[in-house]
């Protein structure tokens, strides 16, 4: 069995490394159009920001190292142009010594990856994208040459975030402009507004709902689509990706809707010898089971190994692609698994969420931090279909304890039950996932009911009572809103009208349904707590 393998990073080395591990005989051949294989693609803007000091430490696996050790005839610097699916050969060419070439497979696994969206009128010489170490080199040798002190930095996606965090890392001043209203697509809008806030708490000149007009001959200044100037010294690109799909669109092969590679459960194409993995490759999203393009270092790896399965006879699928993500933006981590609400109101799946904010780890320990969780479920059953989460610490650990939970078919029921490690310097002894367990399943079970950040303004019909301290009052409150702390609630139920719904707000949700139970038990009807209280309403409010 003869297997060729396009592109020699992620799915490329992963599906490679595999067949070779799963079958000793096979003739494998890695052809990769850069000078590098195997390298840290996520760990580039981290050696812009100098936190990656060695160019060596960004190479997972060299070409010779994979030769080695896995016996894989590893051929850089040369491009697949062409598949000739009749005949089962590719064209090659040599970028090193122009050589031009055919090579039969009996298997071919495509994985091209996908390259960064550049419209064809930003050429000037100071505008770049990210996507390979020379582009890396590129970027970090003109900052360095010119002695750049202003970048602008266009798309608040994971690339964009990332280089924003890491030329102010390296001095520069960056302006980050983002067309939508709030960065980070995976995240709700109310969870992406911490991140506005702590961008902008760093120094990071954000630009909501603002893109990029125009870019002047020498590219030193940038017009907005707001009709307002920029000056810079470089700009970076990270308006996304879009698959490499060109070898396959020529070879015949079908593309799905979204345009990335059509494969089939077992990662085949519509040519039953070529697989495809990778960013080039249109998945189903595992929630809502919607084609999509989610271009991810875990699921390309994963998906190199299930193809490499596939070719050597072990059969196995790949189910979908859950999203998982985790970002640093200086010293906080934002990260989320499943469906966001903006995925399922496209997709049409009725939905309920609910907030909790909870320490870190034991609070009398000292040095805990919020965690901000989000919860989105299926009502009634209480099925989980996403999370969000958001802190400075142990925020990664909760979401992938919940991205396993939506991979077991959990509900919020089950997560109250999750028995899940505690001593004071970790955790609490109801752990945050725990927490939010709690929260959404006194929702669904009718012991609460929630009113949210983007109802309450908006829904007058409730008598609004804050029932923090006077001392959190008055630092701000919703609206009209009355002040009864809860403590004193029990003595002050007169103060109550009974004709009107009463709409409770506390900081964080938990005085608020303290409140709530205490009211439902002098037979008050009708209440809502303020889901996320007013620390969540603040910040999105100030995070605009
Ligand atoms: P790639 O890893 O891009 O590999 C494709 C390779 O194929 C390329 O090297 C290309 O040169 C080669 N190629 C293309 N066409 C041909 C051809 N015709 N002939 C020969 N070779 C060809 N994901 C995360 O999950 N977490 C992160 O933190 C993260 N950070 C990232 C940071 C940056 C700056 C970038 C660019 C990406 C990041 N990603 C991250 C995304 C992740 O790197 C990709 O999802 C993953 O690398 C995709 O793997 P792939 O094999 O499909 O493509």
């Amino acid at each position: 069995m003869k297997i060729v393998i396009v592109g020699g990073v992620a799915g490329g080395a992963s599906c490679a490394a595999r067949l070779r591990r799963i079958d000793e005989e096979a003739t494998i051949v890695l052809f990769e159009r850069g000078q590098h294989i195997s390298f840290a693609n996520c760990g580039l803007p981290y050696y812009i920001g100098n936190v990656i000091r060695e160019q060596g430490n960004l190479l997972v696996q060299t070409p010779e190292g994979m030769s080695t050790r896995f016996a894989i005839d590893v051929r850089t610097e040369s491009e697949v142009t062409a598949i000739d699916r009749a005949a089962k050969t590719v064209t090659v060419k040599n970028h090193a010594t122009g050589d031009i070439y055919t090579e039969s497979y009996d298997k071919l696994v495509l994985s091209p990856g996908a390259s960064p969206i550049r419209p064809a009128n930003l050429d000037a010489p100071n505008i770049f994208t990210l996507r390979n170490i020379p582009d890396t080199l590129a970027i970090t040798s003109y900052a360095d040459r010119i002695e750049a002190k202003r970048a602008v930095v266009v798309g608040g996606g994971f690339i964009g975030i990332e280089m924003a965090e890491n030329l102010t890392e390296r001095g520069i001043q960056v302006t980050l402009l983002e067309l939508a209203p709030q960065i980070m697509p995976p995240l709700d809008v109310e969870m992406a507004s911490y991140l506005h806030k702590q961008l902008r708490s760093h120094g990071v000149d954000l630009r909501l709902s603002t893109g990029l007009a125009s870019v002047s001959d020498d590219g030193k200044v940038v017009t907005l689509t707001d009709g307002t100037t920029v000056e810079t010294d470089l700009t970076v690109l990270g308006i996304g990706v879009r698959p490499e799909t060109y070898l396959a669109q020529d070879a015949g092969l079908a593309l799905g809707t979204t345009g990335g590679i059509r494969v089939n459960e077992q990662l085949q194409t519509s040519d039953p010898d070529i697989y495809a993995v990778g960013d080039a490759i249109e998945v189903t999203d595992y929630i809502t089971r919607r084609p999509a393009l989610i271009p991810l270092a875990g699921p390309a790896n994963k998906q190199g190994r299930i193809a490499a399965n596939n070719i050597a006879g072990r059969p196995e699928v790949y189910k979908g692609t859950q999203g998982s993500s985790v970002l640093k933006v200086f010293d906080m981590t934002a990260a989320s698994t499943g469906a966001s609400e903006k995925s399922l109101k496209r997709a049409g799946i009725a939905y309920e969420r609910s907030y909790t904010h909870s320490l870190s780890h034991a609070g009398y320990y000292g040095g805990a931090t919020l965690i901000s969780l989000k919860l989105i479920y299926a009502p009634h059953t209480g099925k989980l279909l996403g999370a969000q989460a958001i802190g400075k610490s142990g925020v990664e650990k909760r979401i992938d304890v919940l991205a396993t939970a939506i991979r077991a078919g959990m509900s919020v029921f089950d997560l109250e039950e999750l028995e899940l490690t505690y001593a004071p310097p970790y955790s609490s002894a109801k752990d945050p996932v725990n927490m939010g367990g709690y929260v959404a399943s006194n929702l669904i079970k009718g012991d609460c009911a929630a009113i949210h950040w983007d109802e309450i303004d908006t829904d007058d019909s409730g008598y609004l009572v804050d029932v923090r301290t006077p001392y959190e009052y008055n630092r701000g409150t919703i609206g009209d809103a009355v002040n009864i702390p809860v403590d004193e609630l029990r003595d002050r139920l007169a103060e109550l009208p009974t004709d009107k719904p009463i709409h409770i707000i506390c900081q964080v949700g938990l005085r608020g349904y303290i409140a709530y139970r205490i009211l439902a038990a002098h037979g008050f009807t009708g209440m809502k707590n303020l889901s996320g209280g007013y620390y969540l309403y603040n910040t999105v409010m100030n995070g605009k």
